[in-house]
């Protein structure tokens, strides 16, 4: 379905990120792993996708709050595989704590990886998708983002911000072929949420149980699909927030 296609996947060496990887490379695509400092679990991911599904997968190091070092990463994908035609914004962070303690560089951070390194990304990869007259982009925010969060106001509005933003995108875009829709996971078992197992939230959600890595790359996989979507925002959050 993705034979030819090149997609580029941010924060990729472990979790949802790498699980999606592995999911686009399953349908095709050549995979450019992006990643902030883990090389070697880059080229795990990496490796992964060349010997399970005969792709070809470079990893990049990046951080993609640097406006700067997006642009030459983009360049750098393009130069290898001449062209990209998905980009998934994965990379997040969290810095919790409650808001009247909250240190300003914890939030700024928070804003700068997870909303502004979306629009980093999206500002370097529209040129080539509008050359290309194709292009499809999948934002990872957060039910955070549509329900809010206790202790996570700077998560929180990051991801409510990726909400607007994949809104906006896909309004400018839609005419030049380019769609751009967000997936919103709730309870994912990652890293990131490791600590969470205990959260009383757990008891809320109607499915029962915590979801994987796969759920969301599943998702990710439907929209990237989907040719008629665009501006939409997938839960993929056991019915959590609905
Ligand atoms: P994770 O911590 O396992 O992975 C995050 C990835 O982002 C890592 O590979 C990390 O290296 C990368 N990253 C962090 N800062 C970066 C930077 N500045 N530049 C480039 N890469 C950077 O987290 P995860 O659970 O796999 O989460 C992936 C995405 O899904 C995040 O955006 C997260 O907010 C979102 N999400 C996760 C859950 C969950 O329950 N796990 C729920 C909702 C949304």
């Amino acid at each position: 379905m993705l034979k030819d296609k090149v997609a580029v996947i941010t924060g990729a060496s472990r979790g949802i990120g790498a699980a999606t990887a592995c999911r686009l490379a399953e349908l095709g695509a050549n995979i450019a792993v992006i990643y902030a400092g883990n090389a070697a679990a880059a080229e795990t991911v990496c490796r992964r996708c060349e010997d399970e599904f005969h792709v070809t997968a470079r990893s990049y190091a990046c951080d993609v709050s640097d406006f700067q070092t997006v642009k030459e990463t983009v360049a750098r994908i393009k130069t290898d595989f001449g062209a990209v035609h998905i980009l998934v914004n994965n990379a997040g962070i969290t810095r919790d704590g409650l808001a009247a303690m909250m240190k300003e560089e914890d939030f700024d951070r928070v804003l700068d990886v997870n909303l502004k390194g979306a629009f980093n990304m999206i500002r370097h990869c529209l040129p080539l998708f509008i050359r290309g007259r194709e292009g499809c982009i999948v934002n990872i925010s957060s039910v955070s983002g549509m329900m809010g969060n206790a202790g996570q106001c700077n998560y929180s509005a990051s991801k409510a911000g990726l909400i607007g933003l994949t809104k906006s995108i896909a309004k400018e875009y839609a005419a030049k072929g380019i769609r751009c829709n967000a997936v919103a996971p709730g309870f994912i078992h990652t890293d990131m949420t490791g600590s969470h197992e205990e959260n009383p939230l757990l008891s809320m959600i109607p499915l029962g149980k915590m979801g994987e890595p796969e759920d969301v790359a599943d998702a990710v996989a439907y929209l990237v699909g989907a040719k008629y979507v665009t501006g939409e925002v997938l839960r993929v959050d056991g019915g959590i927030a609905m």
